[in-house]
C-alpha cells in the first residue's frame, strides 16, 4: 500500500472544543465532515488517547471552530501539540462559549458550530463522533485554512496522534539545503522561507537563528532541532 495515496485527500483545519461538567479543552482537528444536511450533520475522529475525547464522551457535544487561513501556527501549535492535562490552553486563546457551556475560539475563527453526539464508532485507535447541529454561527469573513496550505505553504506539522500522521520523512524533500526538524512536533525550519511569524526573514540558515528563537508551533527552543539529511 502506498501511504502517500493519503496525501490526496483534501481536509480542512478546525479546534474541537468539548465540556466536561465544569472543565473545558479543546484541540487541533483536520478530520471534520459533513454528513448529512436534513438534520445538520457532522462527524470528527479524535484520538482515544486525547483530552477531549474524554470530555467529548462525558459531556455529549462538542463544538467545531472553522481556522481561516491566517492562523498561527502557534495557535494550531497550543491546541494540537500540547495537552489541556498539562496546559490550560484558553489562557493563551481568545475564546467564548455556546448557550451548553463549551468553547469554541474567537481569533482567526471563520464560524462555529455546537453538535450533539448521536453516534459513535470505534476506529481503532480513534472514534468518529457523529454529531447533530445544535447551534452554528459565522464570526467572520475569510478563506478557511486547508490543511495542505498549513502543510504545505505554512510548513505545519502533525502529532501523532492525528488520523493522518505519517512519518516526517515521507514528506521530505531531497533539496541540498539542510532542514532542521523539531524534535517535538516535527515542524521542519527551511530557510528558504525563514519564519515569518518569528520575523525570520527568508534565507536564514538555521545557525543564523538568534539561541531565544523558539519553533514557531510548539514552543521548543533551537536545542530540539535535528538536522535533516
Ligand atoms: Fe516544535
Amino acid at each position: 500500500m502506498d501511504s502517500k495515496v493519503m496525501h490526496k485527500i483534501s481536509y480542512g483545519l478546525y479546534i474541537i472544543g468539548a465540556k466536561k461538567n465544569d472543565l473545558i479543552n479543546a484541540q487541533t482537528a483536520n478530520t471534520v465532515v459533513q454528513i448529512s444536511s436534513d438534520p445538520v450533520t457532522v462527524a470528527v475522529s479524535i484520538n482515544k488517547q486525547n483530552l477531549t475525547h474524554e470530555y467529548i464522551i462525558s459531556g455529549g457535544y462538542f463544538t467545531v471552530s472553522i481556522l481561516d487561513q491566517n492562523t498561527p501556527l502557534s495557535l494550531i501549535g497550543l491546541f494540537g501539540f500540547k495537552s489541556g492535562r498539562e496546559t490550560d490552553k484558553f489562557s493563551e486563546a481568545a475564546y467564548s462559549t455556546t448557550v451548553n457551556g463549551l468553547p469554541y475560539i474567537i481569533d482567526h475563527s471563520l464560524a462555529y458550530m455546537e453538535a450533539k453526539v448521536i453516534g459513535k464508532l470505534d476506529a481503532g485507535t480513534h472514534t468518529i463522533f457523529l454529531g447533530q447541529v445544535t447551534d452554528a454561527e459565522i464570526l467572520q469573513e475569510g478563506e478557511p485554512m486547508t490543511y495542505a496550505f498549513y502543510r504545505q505553504i505554512k510548513r505545519g506539522s502533525t502529532p501523532p496522534t492525528a488520523p493522518t500522521y505519517q512519518a516526517i520523512k515521507e514528506e521530505s524533500s531531497d533539496k541540498k539545503v539542510p532542514k532542521y526538524v523539531c524534535n517535538v512536533c516535527g515542524y521542519i525550519y527551511d530557510q528558504e522561507t525563514g519564519d515569518p511569524e518569528g520575523n525570520i526573514p527568508p534565507g536564514t540558515p538555521f545557525a543564523d537563528l538568534p539561541a531565544d528563537w523558539v519553533c514557531p508551533v510548539c514552543g521548543a527552543g533551537k536545542d530540539k532541532f535535528v538536522k535533516e539529511n
